[in-house]
């Protein structure tokens, strides 16, 4: 089968990091062109905008989206409109309206979109799904604290309405939260630490219910130093599992849990090849709704000003 031509827009951190790499050893993809506005790429045509890279690459078929959240929805719609497959990076928009648009316009042109959720790929997270559909879920608490000048330095872009602060990796947990607890879950209170100069919180607590009543708290921080935190807890009426290391170890009653080898950009790229041949959307809206409800329902805190 012929490599599907795609591109990538956005040349920061996650494209470099992952997309690159991935894109560089999957058979199903081949890197054709660039767009970003600052920078290039060695060996690929770089360009400093969508429009003049589809002008110049016109057999382009699928875009990787991989900018700062705020712009993701023009550049998306452009895409879709071209008649383009679209994948987006998490989150897939800065308001659950962006991409329910999406969503549409997608289904109009017949072309795949795809919502992203890499943490959902993370090698423990599908085994713990599947450990805990047979069991009662008695509490949850998710526990995800990571130092924001090391992961994220020189991008204020988070700290502006819409980059989410430190709903940018607390909604990593909120995706795995979603996939592997059976059942809506559904916010009931969250208290937000906005420091005194930013637009978005650096700090969250939230508390959230399922309809068997099972209570989840969740507690986000970006001001963490020494060790990092990504885990989730689950107490059930047969054992405890600890999801650690943002989902790609396991634990069930403190025993190691061995999971499958996976990496999660290369079966997040597995999974839109598939969307694409088969022309579907895949958009499961649940862990950015839980973050719009919390800015919804949210108390608001001050806290002193954030200085990188
Ligand atoms: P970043 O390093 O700040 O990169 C964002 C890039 O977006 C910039 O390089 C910028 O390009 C580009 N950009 C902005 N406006 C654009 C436009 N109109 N057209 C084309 N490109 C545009 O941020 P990042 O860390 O890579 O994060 C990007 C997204 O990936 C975020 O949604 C984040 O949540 C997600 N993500 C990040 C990580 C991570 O570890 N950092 C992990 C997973 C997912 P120029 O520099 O050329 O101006």
């Amino acid at each position: 089968m012929a490599r599907i031509k795609i591109a990538i827009v956005g040349l920061g951190k996650i494209a470099r990091d992952q997309h690159i790499p991935s894109l560089a050893s999957s058979g199903a993809f081949e890197l054709v062109a660039v767009a970003s506005p600052h920078h290039q790429l060695d060996g690929v045509p770089s360009f400093a905008d969508m429009e003049t890279l589809l002008r110049a690459v016109p057999d382009v078929s699928a875009f990787a989206l991989c900018t700062t959240p705020q712009v993701r929805y023009e550049l998306a719609r452009y895409a879709l409109q071209h008649g383009r497959h679209v994948l987006l990076e998490k989150p897939p928009g800065v308001a659950v309206s962006e991409v329910l648009g999406l969503v549409d316009l997608a289904q109009h042109h017949g072309v795949a979109l795809f919502a992203s959720w890499h943490s959902r790929h993370a090698r423990a997270v599908e085994p713990a799904r599947v450990w805990l559909a047979g069991r009662k879920i008695l509490s949850v608490t998710v526990t995800w604290k990571e130092d924001v000048r090391v992961w994220h330095p020189g991008q204020p872009w988070i700290w502006q309405a819409g980059g989410l602060g430190v709903f940018d990796p607390g909604i990593n947990a909120l995706s795995i939260l979603t996939r592997i607890i059976p059942g809506a879950l559904a916010l009931k209170s969250a208290e937000l630490c906005y420091p005194s100069n930013c637009e978005t919180p650096i700090a969250a607590r939230l508390s959230l219910t399922e309809p068997r009543g099972a209570v989840t708290h969740v507690e986000l921080d970006f001001r963490q130093t020494g060790p990092q935190t990504w885990d989730i807890d689950v107490e059930t009426d047969a054992g405890q599992l600890r999801l650690s290391m943002g989902g790609k170890a396991m634990t069930v009653d403190n025993k190691p849990v061995e999971a499958e080898q996976r990496t999660e950009y290369a079966n997040l790229y597995a999974h839109f090849a598939a969307l694409v041949h088969g022309r579907r959307i895949d958009v499961d809206l649940a862990p950015l709704q839980l973050v719009a409800d919390a800015f919804l329902c949210g108390r608001r805190v001050e806290v002193e000003p954030f200085k990188e």
